[in-house]
């Protein structure tokens, strides 16, 4: 039975713009209606902002970046460190609204939150790391060189991973002395504003992090054009990325770009096949596929090929839609991932399993998908190409080493590499062959916060976490004294 049914559009809860340290109602008065993916049936009223909504969201954190960015930086430290723990005290509650939003299974939504507590922790306590160097120039000058923020740093996120991916750049950005307007997806807005929200309860000046909701075309454009923007840190798809970049190449502002993948995976004859199949399955599983580094091109030598594909199926068997596995996030993406299993079949793939939509009991209407693989997969096929973004594997087998390195660089995408083999040399020529922005040997996908992360070609430029994020959300300043 479907019990969110009987929901009518005035009984919706409301989210609203968290603007200047306090809830703003949208100015055109305008509301998007939310669909929980699990049963399809509506969720939730977004506000749906229009350019007068980020002029005052840009103008509080112009105002407040003055001040802001003179902090000592122990105390914006600090203020991220209490918003990280702030988080952690309000988990639970978070991870409820995220598996509203996204339909994330409790454990999942869970690691979520703790992957933005994470970045809170990490670029909180980054604050005492020296930011410049001494130069010697001349025995008469003083040179120096000092990290400076940018101002009003835009965040545009996609419906994926919400949390992790606002708190990804606004820590960083934060830290540095920045003030932040985000915008998060109108699917999955609800944990961007609560993260603001408790930022202000811990003591964020009012204005440091903004929160405007509503669509791309219309909130996010008008972010990426305010001239009060310095800088814009987009998670999305390629094509949003790429109209944003003509902007930001007209105003010469930087942007950081994390786009799609078609990230491969390469299994040599040699591997732990174990080990292997089991993180091939979670790595194209995970959040149902809808993540930018999912493996979803495996590449299998062929004398483990049979015995291989028959470990990954048996696997990918034990992932259930409604259980350990979350439904597809929205109805285009539902649709869209629908329509690759006809690819798949005018492709001339082989399904080794699913490839069609799955029942969940007592959640009829939810966008569920079975965990799909095909086998038998050239690197033509549409399938292996374009970046379906469901849990949706495509294996391709191969014969030598040479052959696996051409076929995984044969993308647009350079986002993850993941190569399995116990041959240390191969391990060390195949990682610094492979067109990617992180690699990974014998070892699944860790999303660690240490790690920098980006990608090579369409996948984007620039680079978060870790410290080099600091890089890309301050600018350096040379300073050459002579008294
Ligand atoms: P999308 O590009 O459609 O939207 C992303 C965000 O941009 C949303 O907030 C949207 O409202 C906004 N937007 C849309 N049009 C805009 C415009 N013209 N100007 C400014 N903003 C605009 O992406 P999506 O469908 O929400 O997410 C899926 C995509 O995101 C996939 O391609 C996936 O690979 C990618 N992604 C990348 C990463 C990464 O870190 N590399 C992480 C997650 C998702």
């Amino acid at each position: 039975m479907n019990t969110h049914q009987s929901i009518s559009s005035s009984d919706l809860a409301k989210l609203d713009h968290w603007i200047g340290g306090r809830s703003v109602t949208p100015a055109g008065g305008g509301y998007f209606e939310t669909v929980d993916p699990r049963t399809g049936t509506k969720a939730l009223k977004v506000a749906l902002g229009d350019a007068s909504d980020v002029q005052k969201a840009v103008d509080a954190a112009k105002g407040a970046a003055k001040d802001w960015r003179f902090f000592v930086a122990a105390e914006r430290g600090k203020l991220l460190l209490a918003l990280a723990a702030k988080l952690r005290e309000n988990k639970a509650r978070l991870a409820e609204m995220e598996m509203q939003d996204s339909g994330k299974p409790k454990a999942l939504a869970e690691t979520e939150i703790e992957g933005a507590i994470n970045y809170f922790t990490f670029y909180g306590s980054l604050v005492y790391l020296p930011v410049g160097e001494v130069l010697d120039v001349a025995p008469d000058q003083h040179v120096f060189t000092r990290r400076e923020p940018f101002g009003v740093i835009g965040i545009i996120t996609p419906w994926n991973l919400p949390i992790n991916q606002a708190a990804r750049a606004a820590a960083p950005a934060l830290v540095a002395g920045n003030t932040v307007v985000c915008k998060p997806s109108e699917i999955t807005s609800q944990t961007t504003v609560e993260m603001a929200k408790l930022a202000s309860e811990v003591g964020f000046p009012d204005g440091v992090l903004n929160v405007v909701l509503g669509d791309g075309e219309t909130v996010g454009s008008a972010i990426v054009k305010n001239e009060a923007v310095r800088k814009v840190a987009f998670t999305g798809s390629v094509p949003v990325g790429r109209a944003i970049g003509k902007i930001a190449a007209e105003r010469i502002i930087p942007l950081t770009l994390e786009l799609g993948g078609k990230s491969a995976n390469i299994v040599f004859e040699d591997a732990d096949l174990d080990a292997a199949a089991k993180d091939s399955v979670k790595a194209f599983t995970l959040n149902a596929g809808q993540v930018c580094s999912a493996l979803t091109r495996l590449l299998v030598q062929k004398p483990v090929y049979d015995a291989f594909l028959e470990k990954i199926r048996a696997e990918a068997e034990t992932m259930t839609p409604g259980d350990n596995l979350g439904p597809i996030i929205t109805p285009g993406q539902y649709e869209r991932v629908k329509s690759y299993f006809d690819v798949a079949k005018e492709d001339g793939a082989r399904t080794l399993t699913g490839g069609e939509t799955a029942e969940v009991a007592d959640r009829q209407g939810g966008f569920w998908v079975k965990p799909t693989i095909y086998a038998d997969v050239t690197n033509e096929m549409r399938i292996a190409r374009e970046e379906i973004f469901g849990p949706v594997l495509t294996v391709i087998p191969f014969e030598t080493e040479e052959e696996a390195i051409r076929i995984a660089n044969d993308s647009e995408y350079g986002l993850i590499g993941t190569l399995w083999t116990k041959d240390i040399g191969r391990a060390m020529r195949v990682s610094d062959l492979i067109e990617a922005g992180q690699i990974f040997v014998n070892v699944g996908n860790t999303m660690s916060v240490q790690t920098p992360f980006g990608g090579y070609k369409n996948s984007g430029y620039g680079r978060e976490k870790g410290i080099e994020a600091i890089h890309h959300y301050s600018q350096l300043k040379t300073v050459t004294m002579k008294f």
